[in-house]
């Protein structure tokens, strides 16, 4: 805390998500030691990246896998790979649209605030069916020589009008395109990191190293077919080429490592429990005052399988002082406000992302801020 409280900034516990904005998440001792690790000696970055690769396919049970910095670069290297096939002449030429595919499928009801990405490996989004329905000739006719992939995004929490993944994939594979799935905050459950590569057929995957993983907040995973996965290293860094600007270091890459293979081996059962035992000891802790109604959700904002409690109250007026007031105090209490149509309804917290003794400050602070 002392680096921050000497530039001047509060301390923020994070009762809110994995949000960039408030840090991601916080690194578990065993990352943090592999890039101290990582940190003391030189390396070879090529060696490395297919040393990691190697390791973290294995962890993930993909054919092949990358370390980037973030999920976002990863699917600006995904595409990059897609185009070029890893083709130095097409790399020289890029943007290259006479050469490299330039367009990817995306459904309208997947546009996220990440789409930059997409722009930034030089294609356009050809956008199919609207926030009500797709049909599957959409995606058909979409498809064309300039396609380069299919973009999906996962996750329950989007509106449930896209195709399914299983008739996408059936769409892209018979016309020979490649489909990503943008998968980020998509963990839990852990057999998500080989899920859509191995049994829904996606032909790539990409997830941030720096949410529910806990690796450094600037990496993310790629994992998938091998032959995609070697053409998007081709454009990364050490390579000085079209991705060299979203470099992972050699603390990036081995903190990842570390955060798979510890993500991978932990017991989500009994944590899962400990988040069950928090969100009902909040529910308890909050119930009965007037004009609030807590609950407990099984789902976190991006539709995983993370319990929290949603702090419902009827007066918005009061519901906003409540929000101003947590975000104001010492340290400041990170919440996902519910603003609806724009007005305060109440707010979310969630238990996974606390440190030991916080659930307890977060209810007192709850509690004072809808009751003052
Ligand atoms: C967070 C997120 C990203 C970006 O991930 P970074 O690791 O921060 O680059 C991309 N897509 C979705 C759906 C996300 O939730």
């Amino acid at each position: 805390m002392s680096f921050y409280s000497d530039l001047g900034l509060k301390p923020v516990i994070n009762a809110a998500t994995t949000f960039t904005a408030l840090g991601g998440s916080l690194m578990p001792e065993e990352v943090l030691e592999a890039m101290r690790d990582a940190a003391g000696s030189f390396v070879d970055m090529h060696d490395l990246h297919l040393a990691a690769g190697k390791r973290l396919a294995e962890l993930t049970r993909n054919d092949a896998a990358y370390a980037t910095s973030g999920c976002a670069a990863a699917l600006v290297l995904a595409l990059l790979g897609i185009r070029s096939k890893g083709d130095p002449r097409v790399l020289r030429e890029f943007p290259g649209r006479d050469l490299a595919p330039s367009e990817v499928i995306m459904h309208a009801a997947h546009r996220i605030p990440y789409d930059a990405a997409i722009a930034m490996s030089g294609v356009t989004i050809r956008q199919i069916g609207n926030i009500q329905q797709t049909f599957d000739w959409e995606l058909e006719a979409a498809i064309t020589e300039k396609t380069a992939a299919v973009l999906y995004v996962a996750g329950s929490h989007l509106p449930q009008v896209a195709l399914p993944l299983s008739e996408v994939v059936r769409i892209a594979k018979s016309r020979g395109v490649p489909v990503i799935v943008d998968a980020a905050a998509q963990l839990p459950p852990m057999e998500n990191l080989w899920h859509f590569t191995r049994e829904a057929g996606a032909d790539v995957a990409v997830f941030s190293g720096g949410k529910a993983l806990r690796g450094p907040q600037a990496s993310g995973l790629m994992v998938g077919n091998a032959e995609i996965i070697e053409a998007a290293r081709q454009n990364g860094a050490p390579f000085q080429r079209w991705a060299r600007a979203m470099k992972a270091g050699k603390e990036e890459v081995a903190g990842l490592v570390a955060a798979v293979e510890r993500f991978i081996n932990l017991d989500h059962a009994a944590l899962h429990g400990q988040w069950l035992a928090t969100v009902d000891a909040w529910r308890e802790g909050l119930r009965g005052l007037d004009g609030v109604s807590p609950h407990a959700e099984l789902l976190n904002e991006a539709g995983q399988p993370v319990p929290r409690l949603y702090v419902g109250m009827t007066d918005s007026g009061r519901a906003a002082r409540a929000l101003a007031e947590l975000e104001g105090a010492s340290p400041r209490v990170a919440v996902l406000p519910d603003l609806r149509n724009g007005t305060a309804h109440g707010f979310w917290i969630g238990p996974d992302l606390l440190q030991d003794g916080e659930a307890q400050i977060v209810q007192d602070a709850v509690r004072s801020a809808i009751t003052n």
